[in-house]
């Protein structure tokens, strides 16, 4: 057992900023991690909304520095899987996989995971032409038809990085509006290789041995038909990972966690920050500006109980 002034669980840039802003404060600061430094932006190929980046910065050049920037103020990096968090009067005790840590507070700052959608051909070809990550298996779809399921800011993102790679992306969406930002609208509609269907559920993926294509249906008249593809990239939405402050700490119905405006949870000494958190618009900037706040508060909890 290992003693901090504050665990921070989550190395994204809601947990990193956190642990930033703590350790500039003075506070002992873990954070644990684990993966590696970044959280979901790491698979992004370009980030161009977060401010100071004009130019755009990838994900995985971030990630390292928002890394870089909280261990210069003194925050320590320890990967782990935390399984869950204990209370132990007035200490909080995050319990890893290999190791555990107390501390007086605790910022959970521990993300979202890529949604599945739940349909057949999904996990039998995960790895043989199935993908959440266009940066890492775009290139193996060089010159060749794939679809993109989903039509948020994902799904458009990581077409336009698939546009680099294959010869077609198709982009299936099932309702009649896409919820994506028009800049990345814009970006696809400049794109020639990019096609958006709108009212198209995907139901099936189909192969043999790998994706050779997709069973649609149309929303309208219900008409069913295949499309070839050789990959199909889904991008359905986020799902908090709250699994390990089930029952611990106040949730939504779909596993967010309650916070206030402070980032205060129902636990006292427990903080969230970033998407995992109730009315997050999840956004790289707002995850950081979430971050800062639970640091501050957590820094104030502790200062009031001496
Ligand atoms: P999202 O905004 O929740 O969009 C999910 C999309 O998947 C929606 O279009 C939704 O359709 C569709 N969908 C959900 N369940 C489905 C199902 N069962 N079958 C078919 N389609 C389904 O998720 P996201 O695009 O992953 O974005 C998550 C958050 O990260 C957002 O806040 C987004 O702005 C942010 N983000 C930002 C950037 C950026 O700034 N460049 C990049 C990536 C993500 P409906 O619209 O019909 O519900």
């Amino acid at each position: 057992m290992q003693d901090f002034d504050l665990v921070v669980v989550g190395a994204g840039a809601a947990g990193l900023t956190a642990a930033l802003f703590a350790a500039r404060h003075g506070l002992k600061v873990v954070v644990v991690e684990r993966m590696g430094a970044g959280g979901q932006i790491a698979a992004a190929e370009s980030i161009d909304n977060f401010p100071g980046f004009p130019s755009g910065i990838a994900g995985h050049e971030l990630g390292p520095l928002l890394h870089e920037q909280a261990a210069a103020a003194g925050a320590e990096l320890r990967l782990d899987t935390v399984e869950g968090i204990e209370l132990a009067g007035a200490d909080r005790i995050v319990r890893g996989v290999g190791d555990s840590w107390r501390a007086r507070a605790v910022i959970v700052a521990a993300g979202s995971a890529l949604r599945a959608l739940g349909i057949p051909g999904e996990e039998q070809f995960r790895g043989r032409g199935v993908s959440h990550c266009a940066s890492c298996d775009g290139p193996l779809f060089a010159g060749q038809d794939v679809c993109v399921i989903g039509g948020g800011d994902s799904a458009l993102d990581e077409a336009l990085v698939l546009a680099n790679h294959a010869a077609r992306i198709t982009v299936f969406h099932r309702g009649a509006r896409l919820r994506a930002q028009q800049a990345l609208l814009d970006k696809a509609a400049a794109t020639r290789k990019i096609e958006l269907v709108l009212e198209t559920s995907v139901e099936e993926i189909l192969g043999k041995d790998a994706v050779s294509g997709v069973r649609l249906r149309a929303a309208g008249t219900g008409a069913s038909r295949i499309q070839p593809v050789s990959g199909v990239f889904i991008y359905v939405g986020l799902e908090p990972n709250t699994a390990f402050v089930h029952g611990l700490l106040a949730l939504d119905p779909a596993g967010h966690i309650e916070t206030d405006m402070m980032m205060r949870t129902s636990v006292d000494g427990i903080f969230a920050a970033g998407d995992i958190r109730v009315s997050s618009v999840a956004q790289l900037a707002a995850a950081a500006g979430d971050g800062a706040t639970a640091a501050i508060t957590a820094f104030r909890y502790l200062q009031q109980r001496g």
